[in-house]
Protein backbone atom coordinates (compact mmCIF):
# COMPACT_ATOMS: atom_id res chain seq x y z
CA UNK A 1 0.00 0.00 0.00
CA UNK A 2 1.06 3.28 -1.30
CA UNK A 3 1.86 6.06 1.34
CA UNK A 4 -0.37 9.02 2.03
CA UNK A 5 2.10 11.60 0.35
CA UNK A 6 2.15 9.71 -2.34
CA UNK A 7 -1.89 9.00 -2.58
CA UNK A 8 -2.11 13.03 -2.81
CA UNK A 9 0.49 13.37 -5.49
CA UNK A 10 -1.11 11.15 -7.52
CA UNK A 11 -4.83 13.30 -7.53
CA UNK A 12 -2.60 15.79 -9.33
CA UNK A 13 -3.51 14.28 -12.10
CA UNK A 14 -6.81 15.03 -14.43
CA UNK A 15 -7.64 11.33 -14.43
CA UNK A 16 -7.99 11.01 -11.00
CA UNK A 17 -10.06 14.14 -10.59
CA UNK A 18 -12.22 12.20 -13.18
CA UNK A 19 -12.47 9.31 -10.90
CA UNK A 20 -13.01 10.82 -7.70
CA UNK A 21 -15.95 12.95 -9.77
CA UNK A 22 -17.69 8.96 -10.21
CA UNK A 23 -16.82 7.61 -6.94
CA UNK A 24 -18.81 11.02 -5.11
CA UNK A 25 -21.27 9.91 -7.47
CA UNK A 26 -21.45 6.34 -6.51
CA UNK A 27 -21.12 7.64 -2.95
CA UNK A 28 -24.04 9.83 -3.31
CA UNK A 29 -26.07 7.44 -4.73
CA UNK A 30 -25.83 5.26 -1.42
CA UNK A 31 -26.31 8.33 1.12
CA UNK A 32 -29.57 8.75 -1.21
CA UNK A 33 -30.56 5.15 -0.92
CA UNK A 34 -30.46 5.09 2.23
CA UNK A 35 -32.81 8.36 3.04
CA UNK A 36 -35.46 6.78 0.43
CA UNK A 37 -34.96 3.79 2.66
CA UNK A 38 -36.20 5.90 5.16
CA UNK A 39 -39.08 8.31 3.17
CA UNK A 40 -40.46 5.10 2.10
CA UNK A 41 -40.91 3.57 5.82
CA UNK A 42 -42.20 6.64 7.29
CA UNK A 43 -44.31 7.43 4.18
CA UNK A 44 -46.49 3.90 4.20
CA UNK A 45 -46.71 3.47 7.95
CA UNK A 46 -48.08 6.84 7.75
CA UNK A 47 -50.11 5.63 5.39
CA UNK A 48 -51.48 2.94 6.80
CA UNK A 49 -52.53 4.85 10.21
CA UNK A 50 -54.31 7.33 7.94
CA UNK A 51 -56.52 4.61 6.25
CA UNK A 52 -56.78 2.59 9.27
CA UNK A 53 -56.27 -0.47 6.81
CA UNK A 54 -53.03 -1.47 5.51
CA UNK A 55 -52.02 0.01 1.97
CA UNK A 56 -49.04 -2.45 2.31
CA UNK A 57 -48.36 -5.53 5.13
CA UNK A 58 -46.05 -4.79 7.27
CA UNK A 59 -44.60 -7.87 6.62
CA UNK A 60 -43.64 -7.25 3.23
CA UNK A 61 -42.41 -3.79 3.96
CA UNK A 62 -39.97 -4.67 6.84
CA UNK A 63 -39.18 -7.35 4.28
CA UNK A 64 -38.57 -5.16 1.35
CA UNK A 65 -36.89 -2.30 4.07
CA UNK A 66 -34.23 -5.12 5.15
CA UNK A 67 -33.47 -5.89 1.31
CA UNK A 68 -32.75 -1.93 0.47
CA UNK A 69 -30.78 -1.76 3.61
CA UNK A 70 -28.60 -4.91 3.22
CA UNK A 71 -28.15 -4.07 -0.87
CA UNK A 72 -27.23 -0.45 0.15
CA UNK A 73 -24.43 -2.01 2.64
CA UNK A 74 -23.28 -4.43 0.17
CA UNK A 75 -22.72 -1.37 -2.34
CA UNK A 76 -21.24 0.52 -0.08
CA UNK A 77 -18.21 -2.05 0.87
CA UNK A 78 -17.86 -2.54 -2.90
CA UNK A 79 -17.40 0.85 -3.33
CA UNK A 80 -14.66 1.37 -0.66
CA UNK A 81 -12.93 -1.73 -2.33
CA UNK A 82 -12.60 0.15 -5.42
CA UNK A 83 -11.28 3.30 -3.39
CA UNK A 84 -8.72 0.98 -1.71
CA UNK A 85 -7.91 -0.48 -5.48
CA UNK A 86 -7.80 3.17 -6.60
CA UNK A 87 -4.40 3.27 -5.36
CA UNK A 88 -2.59 0.79 -7.81
CA UNK A 89 -4.76 1.38 -10.76
CA UNK A 90 -8.20 3.53 -12.21
CA UNK A 91 -10.36 0.83 -13.03
CA UNK A 92 -13.27 3.63 -14.42
CA UNK A 93 -15.33 0.02 -15.71
CA UNK A 94 -15.49 -1.66 -12.24
CA UNK A 95 -16.78 1.92 -10.71
CA UNK A 96 -19.29 2.72 -13.78
CA UNK A 97 -20.50 -0.81 -13.51
CA UNK A 98 -21.00 -0.43 -9.98
CA UNK A 99 -23.68 2.22 -10.51
CA UNK A 100 -25.18 0.35 -13.12
CA UNK A 101 -25.72 -2.33 -11.27
CA UNK A 102 -27.32 0.21 -8.45
CA UNK A 103 -29.68 2.14 -10.39
CA UNK A 104 -30.99 -1.60 -11.85
CA UNK A 105 -31.46 -2.70 -7.98
CA UNK A 106 -33.34 0.47 -7.33
CA UNK A 107 -35.53 0.24 -10.20
CA UNK A 108 -36.03 -3.52 -9.32
CA UNK A 109 -37.49 -2.35 -5.96
CA UNK A 110 -39.24 0.21 -6.71
CA UNK A 111 -41.17 -1.79 -9.44
CA UNK A 112 -41.99 -4.24 -6.33
CA UNK A 113 -43.01 -1.28 -3.82
CA UNK A 114 -45.43 0.06 -6.39
CA UNK A 115 -46.65 -3.60 -6.69
CA UNK A 116 -47.25 -3.81 -3.25
CA UNK A 117 -48.87 -0.77 -2.81
CA UNK A 118 -51.45 -1.03 -4.86
CA UNK A 119 -49.86 -1.30 -8.74
CA UNK A 120 -51.57 1.48 -10.79
CA UNK A 121 -53.25 3.11 -7.40
CA UNK A 122 -50.05 3.13 -5.84
CA UNK A 123 -49.04 6.67 -4.25
CA UNK A 124 -45.56 6.33 -5.27
CA UNK A 125 -45.64 5.49 -9.05
CA UNK A 126 -44.20 9.13 -9.41
CA UNK A 127 -40.80 8.10 -7.92
CA UNK A 128 -40.12 6.37 -12.05
CA UNK A 129 -39.59 9.82 -12.54
CA UNK A 130 -36.70 10.03 -10.07
CA UNK A 131 -35.62 6.54 -11.08
CA UNK A 132 -35.31 8.21 -14.78
CA UNK A 133 -33.30 11.07 -13.81
CA UNK A 134 -30.75 9.93 -11.89
CA UNK A 135 -30.16 7.09 -14.12
CA UNK A 136 -29.31 10.49 -16.78
CA UNK A 137 -27.10 11.58 -14.57
CA UNK A 138 -24.95 8.63 -13.04
CA UNK A 139 -24.85 6.06 -16.13
CA UNK A 140 -24.22 6.56 -19.78
CA UNK A 141 -26.21 7.76 -22.40
CA UNK A 142 -27.20 4.39 -24.02
CA UNK A 143 -28.28 3.08 -20.18
CA UNK A 144 -30.06 5.80 -19.33
CA UNK A 145 -32.20 5.28 -23.00
CA UNK A 146 -32.74 2.20 -22.16
CA UNK A 147 -33.44 2.17 -18.25
CA UNK A 148 -35.92 4.91 -19.37
CA UNK A 149 -37.81 2.42 -21.95
CA UNK A 150 -37.41 -0.03 -19.48
CA UNK A 151 -39.46 2.24 -17.32
CA UNK A 152 -42.37 3.18 -19.61
CA UNK A 153 -42.74 -0.46 -20.85
CA UNK A 154 -43.22 -1.90 -17.19
CA UNK A 155 -45.55 1.33 -16.18
CA UNK A 156 -47.87 0.84 -19.34
CA UNK A 157 -47.85 -3.16 -18.44
CA UNK A 158 -49.29 -2.09 -14.83
CA UNK A 159 -51.89 -0.25 -16.48
CA UNK A 160 -52.87 -3.51 -19.12
CA UNK A 161 -52.55 -5.92 -15.95
CA UNK A 162 -54.79 -3.84 -13.57
CA UNK A 163 -58.26 -4.94 -13.89
CA UNK A 164 -59.56 -2.25 -12.08
CA UNK A 165 -59.08 -0.02 -14.93
CA UNK A 166 -61.82 0.25 -17.10
CA UNK A 167 -60.33 0.43 -20.59
CA UNK A 168 -61.80 3.61 -21.99
CA UNK A 169 -59.88 5.38 -18.81
CA UNK A 170 -56.79 3.12 -18.54
CA UNK A 171 -55.71 4.16 -22.42
CA UNK A 172 -55.38 8.28 -21.91
CA UNK A 173 -53.89 7.84 -18.22
CA UNK A 174 -51.05 5.15 -19.30
CA UNK A 175 -49.81 7.83 -22.57
CA UNK A 176 -50.14 10.87 -20.18
CA UNK A 177 -47.76 8.69 -17.82
CA UNK A 178 -45.88 7.45 -20.47
CA UNK A 179 -45.38 11.19 -21.65
CA UNK A 180 -44.67 12.85 -18.13
CA UNK A 181 -41.90 9.75 -18.11
CA UNK A 182 -40.60 10.60 -21.61
CA UNK A 183 -40.42 14.99 -21.02
CA UNK A 184 -38.52 13.66 -17.45
CA UNK A 185 -36.21 11.77 -19.59
CA UNK A 186 -35.36 14.48 -22.27
CA UNK A 187 -35.42 17.32 -19.91
CA UNK A 188 -33.08 15.15 -17.78
CA UNK A 189 -30.71 13.78 -19.88
CA UNK A 190 -30.28 17.17 -21.43
CA UNK A 191 -29.10 18.99 -18.53
CA UNK A 192 -27.02 16.01 -17.83
CA UNK A 193 -25.67 16.14 -21.16
CA UNK A 194 -24.21 19.91 -20.85
CA UNK A 195 -22.81 19.02 -17.68
CA UNK A 196 -20.57 16.25 -19.20
CA UNK A 197 -19.20 18.17 -22.12
CA UNK A 198 -18.53 20.77 -19.71
CA UNK A 199 -16.43 17.95 -17.48
CA UNK A 200 -14.81 16.85 -20.18
CA UNK A 201 -13.99 20.64 -21.39
CA UNK A 202 -12.64 20.74 -17.86
CA UNK A 203 -10.66 17.70 -17.78
CA UNK A 204 -8.86 18.76 -20.78
CA UNK A 205 -7.79 21.89 -19.56
CA UNK A 206 -6.62 20.68 -16.95
CA UNK A 207 -4.73 18.44 -19.10
CA UNK A 208 -3.20 21.02 -21.16
CA UNK A 209 -2.13 23.23 -18.17
CA UNK A 210 -0.68 20.49 -16.14
CA UNK A 211 1.30 19.44 -19.15
CA UNK A 212 2.59 22.71 -19.79
CA UNK A 213 3.35 22.87 -16.43
CA UNK A 214 5.64 19.69 -16.12
CA UNK A 215 6.91 19.45 -20.10
CA UNK A 216 9.71 21.29 -21.53
CA UNK A 217 8.47 23.43 -24.57
CA UNK A 218 10.85 22.39 -26.80
CA UNK A 219 11.79 19.06 -26.41
CA UNK A 220 8.28 17.92 -24.49
CA UNK A 221 10.10 15.75 -21.99
CA UNK A 222 10.05 16.73 -18.71
CA UNK A 223 11.66 19.55 -17.09
CA UNK A 224 13.60 19.68 -14.24
CA UNK A 225 11.29 20.59 -11.53
CA UNK A 226 8.81 18.05 -12.02
CA UNK A 227 12.04 15.60 -13.09
CA UNK A 228 13.08 16.43 -9.48
CA UNK A 229 9.95 15.40 -7.77
CA UNK A 230 9.55 12.27 -10.06
CA UNK A 231 12.65 11.48 -8.51
CA UNK A 232 12.20 12.13 -5.33
CA UNK A 233 9.18 9.60 -5.55
CA UNK A 234 10.81 7.08 -6.76
CA UNK A 235 13.93 6.94 -4.85
CA UNK A 236 11.32 6.45 -1.71
CA UNK A 237 10.11 3.75 -3.75
CA UNK A 238 13.36 2.33 -4.30
CA UNK A 239 14.48 2.64 -0.82
CA UNK A 240 10.99 0.81 0.89
CA UNK A 241 11.39 -1.93 -1.56
CA UNK A 242 15.61 -2.12 -1.85
CA UNK A 243 15.21 -1.54 -5.93
CA UNK A 244 18.51 0.16 -7.54
CA UNK A 245 17.75 2.60 -10.02
CA UNK A 246 20.28 4.69 -12.37
CA UNK A 247 20.67 8.15 -13.31
CA UNK A 248 21.57 9.17 -16.21
CA UNK A 249 23.19 12.83 -17.35
CA UNK A 250 24.13 13.90 -20.38
CA UNK A 251 24.95 17.46 -22.37
CA UNK A 252 26.18 17.93 -26.06
CA UNK A 253 29.33 18.65 -26.40
CA UNK A 254 30.85 22.06 -27.91
CA UNK A 255 27.34 23.06 -28.34
CA UNK A 256 28.46 27.21 -28.34
CA UNK A 257 30.61 26.27 -30.80
CA UNK A 258 27.45 24.60 -32.66
CA UNK A 259 25.46 27.51 -31.91
CA UNK A 260 28.26 30.22 -32.67
CA UNK A 261 28.47 28.98 -36.17
CA UNK A 262 24.86 27.46 -37.29
CA UNK A 263 22.83 30.53 -35.44
CA UNK A 264 20.42 29.49 -32.23
CA UNK A 265 17.19 28.71 -34.22
CA UNK A 266 19.23 25.98 -35.57
CA UNK A 267 20.94 25.05 -31.76
CA UNK A 268 16.95 25.02 -30.90
CA UNK A 269 16.59 22.26 -33.44
CA UNK A 270 19.16 20.21 -32.51
CA UNK A 271 18.17 20.02 -28.73
CA UNK A 272 14.76 19.31 -29.60
CA UNK A 273 15.66 16.48 -32.24
CA UNK A 274 17.89 15.13 -29.24
CA UNK A 275 14.96 15.29 -27.44
CA UNK A 276 12.74 13.10 -29.89
CA UNK A 277 16.00 10.53 -29.99
CA UNK A 278 16.04 10.33 -26.38
CA UNK A 279 12.28 9.34 -26.46
CA UNK A 280 12.27 6.84 -29.43
CA UNK A 281 15.80 5.20 -27.25
CA UNK A 282 14.33 4.77 -24.00
CA UNK A 283 11.29 2.20 -22.49
CA UNK A 284 8.15 3.76 -21.58
CA UNK A 285 9.25 3.34 -17.61
CA UNK A 286 11.77 5.34 -17.47
CA UNK A 287 11.55 8.60 -17.27
CA UNK A 288 13.46 11.56 -19.23
CA UNK A 289 13.67 15.32 -18.46
CA UNK A 290 15.80 18.31 -20.19
CA UNK A 291 17.88 19.38 -17.26
CA UNK A 292 18.53 22.80 -18.44
CA UNK A 293 20.12 24.41 -21.64
CA UNK A 294 22.20 21.78 -23.21
CA UNK A 295 21.94 19.02 -20.25
CA UNK A 296 19.30 16.51 -20.17
CA UNK A 297 18.57 13.75 -18.00
CA UNK A 298 17.35 10.20 -17.54
CA UNK A 299 15.85 7.91 -14.65
CA UNK A 300 16.21 4.48 -15.53
CA UNK A 301 13.95 2.63 -12.87
CA UNK A 302 14.92 -1.13 -11.34
CA UNK A 303 18.29 -0.99 -13.79
CA UNK A 304 21.65 -1.16 -12.49
CA UNK A 305 25.20 0.32 -14.11
CA UNK A 306 25.25 -2.08 -16.61
CA UNK A 307 21.94 -1.67 -18.04
CA UNK A 308 21.95 1.77 -17.65
CA UNK A 309 25.82 1.90 -19.76
CA UNK A 310 24.13 -0.63 -22.67
CA UNK A 311 21.25 2.20 -22.85
CA UNK A 312 23.29 5.31 -22.51
CA UNK A 313 25.75 4.14 -25.10
CA UNK A 314 23.16 3.38 -27.35
CA UNK A 315 22.23 6.77 -27.30
CA UNK A 316 25.84 8.66 -27.47
CA UNK A 317 25.71 6.14 -30.84
CA UNK A 318 22.99 7.60 -32.63
CA UNK A 319 23.16 11.21 -31.93
CA UNK A 320 26.32 10.81 -33.23
CA UNK A 321 25.26 8.89 -36.15
CA UNK A 322 22.41 11.26 -37.23
CA UNK A 323 22.47 13.85 -39.15
CA UNK A 324 22.11 17.55 -38.32
CA UNK A 325 22.45 20.66 -40.63
CA UNK A 326 25.83 22.40 -40.13
CA UNK A 327 26.96 19.58 -38.32
CA UNK A 328 30.31 19.49 -40.12
CA UNK A 329 31.68 23.01 -38.35
CA UNK A 330 31.67 20.53 -35.02
CA UNK A 331 35.15 19.60 -33.93
CA UNK A 332 34.04 16.01 -34.61
CA UNK A 333 32.48 16.51 -37.91
CA UNK A 334 28.97 15.42 -35.91
CA UNK A 335 27.19 16.64 -33.07
CA UNK A 336 28.09 13.98 -30.23
CA UNK A 337 27.21 13.90 -26.35
CA UNK A 338 28.81 12.90 -23.16
CA UNK A 339 27.53 11.35 -20.33
CA UNK A 340 27.99 10.44 -16.57
CA UNK A 341 26.10 7.93 -14.83
CA UNK A 342 25.41 6.75 -11.25
CA UNK A 343 23.36 4.65 -9.49
CA UNK A 344 20.85 4.40 -6.56
CA UNK A 345 22.12 2.90 -3.55
CA UNK A 346 25.64 2.21 -4.60
CA UNK A 347 26.75 6.24 -5.78
CA UNK A 348 24.12 7.84 -3.13
CA UNK A 349 21.22 7.83 -0.65
CA UNK A 350 19.43 11.48 -1.33
CA UNK A 351 18.71 12.04 -5.00
CA UNK A 352 21.35 15.46 -4.39
CA UNK A 353 23.61 12.80 -4.32
CA UNK A 354 22.77 10.43 -7.14
CA UNK A 355 22.50 13.44 -9.21
CA UNK A 356 26.01 14.93 -8.25
CA UNK A 357 27.85 11.95 -8.62
CA UNK A 358 26.18 11.72 -12.01
CA UNK A 359 27.37 15.28 -12.91
CA UNK A 360 30.78 13.79 -11.75
CA UNK A 361 30.85 11.22 -14.22
CA UNK A 362 29.83 13.48 -16.58
CA UNK A 363 32.40 15.84 -16.12
CA UNK A 364 35.14 13.08 -16.27
CA UNK A 365 33.75 12.54 -19.76
CA UNK A 366 34.29 15.87 -20.83
CA UNK A 367 37.58 16.18 -19.50
CA UNK A 368 38.49 12.79 -21.56
CA UNK A 369 38.11 13.70 -25.15
CA UNK A 370 34.01 13.94 -24.80
CA UNK A 371 31.61 11.71 -26.64
CA UNK A 372 31.35 9.17 -24.40
CA UNK A 373 30.08 7.25 -21.26
CA UNK A 374 31.34 7.28 -17.70
CA UNK A 375 30.01 5.30 -14.70
CA UNK A 376 30.88 7.08 -11.33
CA UNK A 377 33.17 5.03 -9.37
CA UNK A 378 33.63 5.99 -5.82
CA UNK A 379 37.07 6.72 -5.39
CA UNK A 380 38.28 7.08 -8.95
CA UNK A 381 36.41 7.73 -11.59
CA UNK A 382 36.77 5.08 -14.28
CA UNK A 383 36.04 6.08 -17.83
CA UNK A 384 34.41 2.97 -20.17
CA UNK A 385 33.77 3.09 -23.37
P1 LIG B 1 30.80 21.35 -23.57
O1 LIG B 1 31.21 20.34 -24.56
O2 LIG B 1 31.84 21.54 -22.51
O3 LIG B 1 29.47 21.09 -23.02
O4 LIG B 1 30.76 22.71 -24.35
P2 LIG B 1 29.49 23.60 -24.66
O5 LIG B 1 29.89 24.57 -25.70
O6 LIG B 1 28.33 22.75 -24.99
O7 LIG B 1 29.31 24.31 -23.30
P3 LIG B 1 28.02 24.36 -22.41
O8 LIG B 1 27.41 23.04 -22.32
O9 LIG B 1 28.44 25.01 -21.13
O10 LIG B 1 27.14 25.36 -23.22
C1 LIG B 1 25.80 25.20 -23.42
C2 LIG B 1 25.34 26.17 -24.46
O11 LIG B 1 24.07 25.77 -24.91
C3 LIG B 1 25.21 27.55 -23.96
C4 LIG B 1 23.91 28.09 -24.53
O12 LIG B 1 24.13 29.16 -25.40
C5 LIG B 1 23.39 26.92 -25.35
N1 LIG B 1 21.98 26.72 -25.13
C6 LIG B 1 21.36 26.40 -23.98
N2 LIG B 1 20.02 26.30 -24.19
C7 LIG B 1 19.81 26.55 -25.51
C8 LIG B 1 18.63 26.58 -26.33
O13 LIG B 1 17.50 26.35 -25.88
N3 LIG B 1 18.80 26.85 -27.65
C9 LIG B 1 20.05 27.11 -28.14
N4 LIG B 1 20.16 27.38 -29.46
N5 LIG B 1 21.13 27.08 -27.41
C10 LIG B 1 21.05 26.82 -26.10
MG1 LIG C 1 27.42 21.40 -23.65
Amino acid sequence: MKDKQEYKNSFKAPEFLAFDRLIKDNQWLIKIRFFYTLFVSVFFIILNLANETDTVKIRDLSLLLGLMVIGNILFNVTLKKVIRKKLENLDYNSLQSLATVQIDFDFVLLSIIVFISGGVNSPVMILYIFYIMISTFIVTHDKAIRNTTIAIILVSAIFFIDSSFVIKHRLPVMISYDIILLLAFFISSHLSMNLRENREILQELLKKTRDLSIRDGLTGLLNQTHFFEMLEEHLKKARRYNEVFSVLLFDIDNFKNYNDNNGHINGSGVIRRIGHIVTDTFRTFDISARYGGDEYVIFLPNTDKIGSFLAGDRLRERVEKSKFPGMEKQPKGSITISMGISSFPEDGDTREEVLNMADKALYYSKENGRNRVTLFKRDILTGEE
